[in-house]
This record gives C-alpha cells, sequence and structure tokens, in this order.
C-alpha cells in the first residue's frame, strides 16, 4: 500500500525527522490561505498523487505571493497529470501540498528497501539525488551506495557515519546519524516495504532535512497497523483491485486481452506463462482462491469483464480443496446472469472432473472446454486471432 508525501511527511515528522512546514489542501482558495499562514516570502505547491517525477511534468511548483500560490494550485488541482511514473493515462489530481519552500544548497538521494537476497534492510545513498537519479544509477551506477542492515542487530552509528562520509557529509556526521536512526526505527515499527527520501537535503544554513517522500508498506502487516490503514487512498487505486479485495479476491490488472480467472496464485502465474508461450497476453493475474463459490466466480467475470480489452476469458482450475461440479454451477450462474459477449474458454481438472464437464455440457452455453493448460491457452490465443481476422 502507498500513502501521499504529505502523509509520508507527517509520519517523519513524529520521528523527529525535519520536514518543511505546509499543510495538504483541496482547494484554490484553501492554497493561498496555508501560504498565508504559514508565512514566509516563497512557497511550493505539489500535486499529491502516488507517483514520483511530478516534478518534470508541471506537479511542483514554486511561488512568491499567495497569488501565485493560488494560480499553481489552480493549475494542478482537478487535472491529470502525467508523469514518467504514472502511465499515458496519468493521475487526476485532487489535492496539494502547499510547504513554505526550503533554500536549498545540496540535494541527496536517500531511500530503505527490504533486499530479499539478502535478507536484509538495504540502505542505499547517492549524493547526486533530486530529479534526475534514474539517470544517475543507469549511467554511473558507482555513485549509487548501499549499506545493508541485519534486521536482528539493528542500524548501527559506524554505518550510518560510512554512509554520511560516501555522500560527502562527513562533517555532519553526527546529526545524519541521529535522523538516519529515526527513519530506521519508523521502516521498522510501521512495516514498510519502501521508504524513499530523495531529495533529502543540505539548507542553505546547514541543517538537514526530508523534501520529499515515498512510503509503501507490506500489505499483509496492514492488519497491525491500524494508523497506516487508514491512509489509503482508494482513488489511487485501480477501482477494479479495489473491488476485488472487497471480494476476497486477488485481482491485478495488466495490459493484454486474454482475462484470466484461476483458482491459486501458483496456476494463475502459469496460465500467464501458457499464454504467453501461446503469444497472447494476459489482461489481469486472478486468484479466486480456495474454495470459491458460484458467487465468487460471478463476481471474479464481473471485474474482469469491467476491462474493455479483454476480448476472450479462460477459466482455469485445479480442484483439490474446490470440486469441479461447484465451480462448474458457478460458471453457468455467472455467464447466464451476465451479458458475456466474448468466448468463455473452461479447463477444469481434479475432484469430480466429470460431474464438472457434463454440467458445462448440459448448460446449452457457448462455453469452449478445454483439455489442460496447454489447450486453453492454445483456444483462447485462437479465438483472439479468429476475432481479429
Ligand atoms: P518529484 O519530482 O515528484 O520527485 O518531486 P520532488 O518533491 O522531489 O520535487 C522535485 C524537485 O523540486 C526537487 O528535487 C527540488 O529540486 C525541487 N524542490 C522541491 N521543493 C523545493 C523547495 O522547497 N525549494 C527548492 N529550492 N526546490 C524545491
Ligand atoms: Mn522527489
Amino acid at each position: 500500500m502507498n500513502i501521499h508525501e504529505y502523509q509520508a511527511k507527517e509520519l517523519l515528522k513524529s520521528y523527529g525527522v525535519p520536514v518543511p512546514p505546509g499543510e495538504v489542501v483541496y482547494s484554490v482558495r484553501g492554497a493561498a490561505r496555508v501560504a498565508e499562514e504559514l508565512g514566509g516570502n516563497r512557497w511550493v505547491v505539489k500535486a499529491q498523487i502516488h507517483a514520483g517525477g511530478r516534478g518534470k511534468a508541471g506537479g511542483v511548483k514554486m511561488a512568491n505571493t499567495p497569488a501565485k500560490v493560488s494560480e499553481a494550485a489552480d493549475l494542478m488541482i482537478g487535472t491529470t497529470l502525467v508523469t514518467a511514473q504514472t502511465g499515458p493515462e496519468g493521475q487526476l489530481v485532487q489535492r496539494v501540498l502547499v510547504e513554505r519552500a526550503s533554500r536549498i544548497d545540496r540535494e541527496f538521494y536517500l531511500s530503505l528497501i527490504i533486499d530479499r537476497v539478502s535478507q536484509k534492510v538495504v540502505i542505499i545513498a547517492s549524493a547526486e539525488g533530486g530529479v534526475d537519479i534514474e539517470e544517475v544509477a543507469a549511467a554511473s551506477p558507482e555513485k549509487v551506495h548501499k549499506e545493508y542492515v541485519d534486521p536482528g542487530v539493528g542500524l548501527l552509528d559506524f554505518q550510518c557515519r560510512k554512509i554520511a562520509t560516501t555522500i560527502g557529509l562527513a562533517n555532519r556526521a553526527a546529526p545524519f546519524t541521529r535522523l538516519l536512526k529515526r527513519i530506521y526505527r519508523l521502516f521498522r515499527d510501521k512495516d514498510c516495504q519502501l521508504l524513499e527520501i530523495n531529495p533529502f537535503i543540505v539548507t542553505e544554513d546547514g541543517d538537514l532535512m526530508a523534501i520529499d517522500c515515498k512510503m509503501s508498506f507490506d500489505d499483509n502487516s496492514l492488519f497491525r497497523q491500524g494508523g497506516i490503514a487508514e491512509l489509503r487512498d482508494f482513488d489511487e487505486e485501480d477501482p477494479k483491485e479495489v473491488e476485488a479485495t472487497g471480494h476476497g479476491l486477488n485481482y491485478i490488472a495488466l495490459d493484454g486481452s486474454v482475462g484470466c480467472i484461476v483458482n491459486g496464485a501458483g496456476l494463475a502465474m502459469a496460465t500467464m506463462d501458457a499464454i504467453v508461450h501461446h503469444n497472447g497476453r494476459p489482461a489481469n493475474f486472478l486468484d479466486v482462491g480456495g474454495g470459491a463459490s458460484p458467487e465468487k466466480i460471478a463476481n471474479a467475470f464481473r471485474i474482469v469483464l469491467k476491462d474493455p480489452n479483454v476480448k476472450v476469458i479462460l477459466v482455469n482450475i485445479f480442484a483439490g480443496i474446490n470440486r469441479c461440479d461447484w465451480i462448474a454451477t458457478g460458471v453457468v450462474q455467472a455467464t447466464r446472469d451476465q451479458e458475456i459477449n466474448v468466448p468463455v474458454i473452461v479447463r477444469l481438472a481434479g475432484t469430480n472432473v466429470e460431474a464438472g464437464r457434463k454440467i458445462l455440457d448440459e448448460s446449452g452455453l457457448a462455453l469452449i472446454q478445454a483439455e489442460d493448460l496447454d489447450d486453453a491457452a492454445a483456444k483462447a490465443v485462437a479465438s483472439l486471432e479468429g476475432a481479429n481476422a
């Protein structure tokens, strides 16, 4: 789960990490009011969407009067911002963060992620922070430093000093160490998956501060992270994925045309592989889970069909705990009650497979049965080619 920059900054602040004074607003008038309340003579207006790359796309603007703060907010609120990270469809801006502008001397990159290979938290730091970090990482990887933290031992002072030295902050090693330890504690306490501060700055007065922050959390830990789960912004997520979660379905939208309804995450992955092997592209990952009731199957059809790119549906069920006759009943109910204008390929295997196939055969519906996974994928892709011909 991701959160907005202003929410991430609130968390940083609560852990004693300095961030610029500011407030999130939902209206143009609110933006001017906040600028006046904050005081000063320079502000920055920042579009709040769950994607970076805003600076280069017009989503971060400086203003030197409250009227210009309003103007900047007006340009952002209600418009769709397309950045290198949003995809071509962009993301609607519904709120902006108004902050007192910081006077930046130097910009650094600092992030914490979980490294699955070493099973440690890795701290990534670079003296070349700011909006071009991706290019720096690609062209000069030696300018990006990594420090691995054993979660059982925790972050040690010498590691913080080492990072400070490698990014040219040796003269600020003590305050840097204090802040990095607070950031690390936040990362652990809140079950973060990623915590990225870019830029982390030294101000012209020599202070350290976080100017931008991106945080994402382990979904499997949200049950014990009450305060965090509340920060979820459904407007930033694919509505199909949100609806699927509500029905106990694990759905992830992709960009192909073969809609997939599968039980089990492993089988769902194998199904997507088989589709690609036959030169098709999956429209989604969808795991209906173990005991898939007819209602669940019907919901799965509804969600998959909301994607206008879906040109064929492949149902692939291996019934171990489940029973093929239940699944077949679900498929028949779903396809009878909903208008389905695309071919439906069904592959059933496992418990009660004969009974399941019989139900499909006798339904009178135009369902195409497949012998096995390979046959199902081949038939799905072939039906696409038929549609295009
Ligand atoms: P991103 O492009 O989505 O990563 O947005 P950021 O919040 O990182 O802002 C992009 C860039 O705008 C930063 O790297 C800074 O160079 C600049 N910027 C952001 N806030 C301030 C500020 O308060 N003062 C100054 N001088 N520059 C800022
Ligand atoms: Mn940034």
